[in-house]
């Protein structure tokens, strides 16, 4: 399948780390990515050439040995997505079949109206676990390069005694001996990972100087909406979404399970100290809620609320933008970065931003604003314009 082309919905195979644990997962392509832009195919053959820069996104299939011989992947209702590489993927050409009747009850509730299903050989799963494996070794950005996702009903795939299927013994090799993570921007093994990549982009974000980046690295944080915890844009496992009705906003955020480490909600968006990293996702004051009681909305990074606002409610005055509807006092108030905080993240003095005042006052937002700590008030600043 040399020259044929890929394209969106075709299948590949790519090894995924869920915990300490390397296996490999049968996914179905939803988009091509080359040089960074989507694109509408590619051909097969070019895909692991390191200079044709493509990457796989997709969503991971479930899968089930449904013979000795081979084994039945079908489409879940809640799919899992994953970013890869192309040079850490191996296609594969699977015969379409109807899965009905040959998966376990569980498997067949997820199934597509029209029951298609994808059967593969067991012997060729085997063959491409082994060659994905080595490629694995064989790349520098090792264990980086692969996507980690949470455990779920459909992944890792299990054998009928419960144990993974498809493991890669080489793979959960590879993160017994490399448990810690460094940085992507600089040498450092961070120990508060969102706090560490948080002072990254903030640095960036004010024009701050920067260290320069590691070689095989996504180089630097992107300029527009960089993702708290790996400091790209773009990347689909990287969105956030949250919960706005729920009371415990620990567990309802949700998002890129690769550099997620564990965080405690309420103290980070507090902030534990005066200075500490503030920036999580938080849900924007002025873009609609969720259409239906318990539905999810994106979370914002709050680093990142500026750019967000210029793009979607440029009607709002900001400091780089002072023309226009003063803010709602309780967005400001929840965009807002603290000089402490600045410096603690390793902003130099003379890019620090200067606190932006110019908000509604109660009377104009209809919200109460709290004056003790703001002398002048927001009224005095919006009579300049
Ligand atoms: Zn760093
Ligand atoms: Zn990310
Ligand atoms: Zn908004």
């Amino acid at each position: 399948m040399t020259g044929s082309a890929f394209i969106p919905g075709d299948l590949f195979l790519a090894l995924v780390q869920h915990g300490k644990t390397v296996s490999m997962a049968v996914v179905k392509s939803t988009s091509i990515i080359q040089d960074g832009r989507s694109v509408r195919d590619v051909v097969a053959g070019t895909i692991g050439n390191p200079q044709a820069n493509i990457k796989l996104v997709g969503q991971i299939m479930h899968l089930e040995a449904t013979s000795k011989m081979q084994a039945t992947g079908i489409l879940t209702t809640k799919p899992v997505i994953v970013t890869v590489p192309g040079i850490l993927v191996e296609l594969v050409n699977p015969t379409v079949v109807d899965a009905r009747g040959r998966l376990s009850e569980q498997a067949a509730k997820g199934l597509n109206s029209a029951g298609t299903g994808w059967a593969l050989r067991n012997s060729s799963l085997d063959f491409l676990l082994a060659k994905l494996s080595q490629s694995l070794s064989d790349t520098t950005a090792g264990l980086r390069a692969i996507p980690k996702v949470g455990e779920s009903v459909h992944f890792p795939y299990k054998l009928p005694q419960g144990q993974v299927a498809l493991k890669s013994e080489s793979g959960t090799a590879l993160v017994a001996t490399n448990p810690a993570q460094r940085c992507l921007y600089c040498p450092e093994v961070p120990k508060n990972w969102r706090a560490h990549i948080g002072a990254h982009i903030l640095r960036h974000l004010r024009g701050s100087g920067e260290p320069k980046a590691k070689k095989n690295t996504p180089g630097q944080i992107h300029d527009s909406m960089p993702c708290g915890l790996c400091g790209r844009s773009g990347r689909p496992e990287c969105e956030v979404t949250m919960k706005p009705n729920s009371k415990k906003s620990d567990s309802d955020m949700k998002t890129d399970y690769q550099y997620y480490t564990q965080f405690q909600y309420k103290t980070a968006d507090e902030g534990k100290s005066k200075g500490s990293c503030r920036n999580v996702p938080i849900i924007c004051g002025l873009c609609p809620g969720p259409a239906r009681q318990h539905d999810t909305v994106p979370g914002i990074w709050r680093y990142n609320m500026p750019d967000h606002l210029r793009m979607h409610h440029a009607e709002y005055a900001l400091p780089q933008q002072p023309e226009g509807l003063p803010l709602p006092y309780s967005v400001r108030k929840s965009m807002e970065i603290s000089q402490e905080e600045e410096a603690a993240m390793g902003v130099r003095p003379e890019f620090i931003l200067q606190p932006f005042t110019q908000v509604a006052s109660a009377a104009a937002g209809g919200e109460t604003l709290k004056r003790a700590s703001e002398s002048s008030g927001g009224i005095a600043k919006r009579g300049r314009r």
